[in-house]
């Protein structure tokens, strides 16, 4: 899916609004596995004198699976970024969109490439996720159990050989 600026360099001030419904994009290389159906996208190209920039605003909702208690769940994804669209690759914007040789932009790579820099390496279904217990497996979550799951404290094991010494 392309978007064309070439208009937009030409003009003094130029805007224009683009809506996408992404259906089945494949992320899951840039979300570890997580899938959304939908992938809604709002872009709005605006130039003045020669700047021309694009507003991407990005929302999905996510079947996720959470990294501390492996339940799924849904993570409402949104983001909403500015950047600069150039021309060609001067190495001063590392973080622009370049435009192809006909003046246009593929819009699904950089919507992917958002959702890979924005999407949380370890999702978790809520902040206070108290995760899987270490010993049984249990969710913690939704059951307790009397583990021990003290972790031994290896800095510890040096003061305990000089009390084993004396
Ligand atoms: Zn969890
Ligand atoms: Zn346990």
């Amino acid at each position: 899916m392309k978007i064309c600026v070439r208009d937009a360099f030409a003009s003094h001030c130029y805007r224009k609004e683009y809506s996408f419904v992404f259906d089945n994009m494949d992320l899951s290389d840039f979300t570890a596995g997580a899938t959304a159906d939908t992938v809604h996208t709002h872009a709005v190209i605006e130039a003045s004198d020669g700047n021309v920039t694009c507003r991407l605003t990005i929302k999905a909702d996510f079947n996720a699976i959470c990294s501390r208690c492996a339940s799924k769940f849904i993570l409402p994804f949104s983001v909403e970024t500015v950047k600069q669209i150039k021309k060609h690759d001067t190495g001063e914007f590392e973080d622009a969109i370049y435009v192809d040789a006909g003046g246009c932009f593929d819009i699904v790579c950089e919507v992917q490439s958002q959702i890979c820099f924005e999407f949380p390496a370890k999702p978790l279904c809520s902040e206070d996720c108290k995760g899987l217990c270490p010993v049984c497996g249990c969710d913690l979550n939704k059951s307790s159990c009397k583990c021990d799951t003290r972790i031994p404290d290896r800095r510890l094991d040096v003061l305990r050989k000089l009390i084993d010494n004396n």
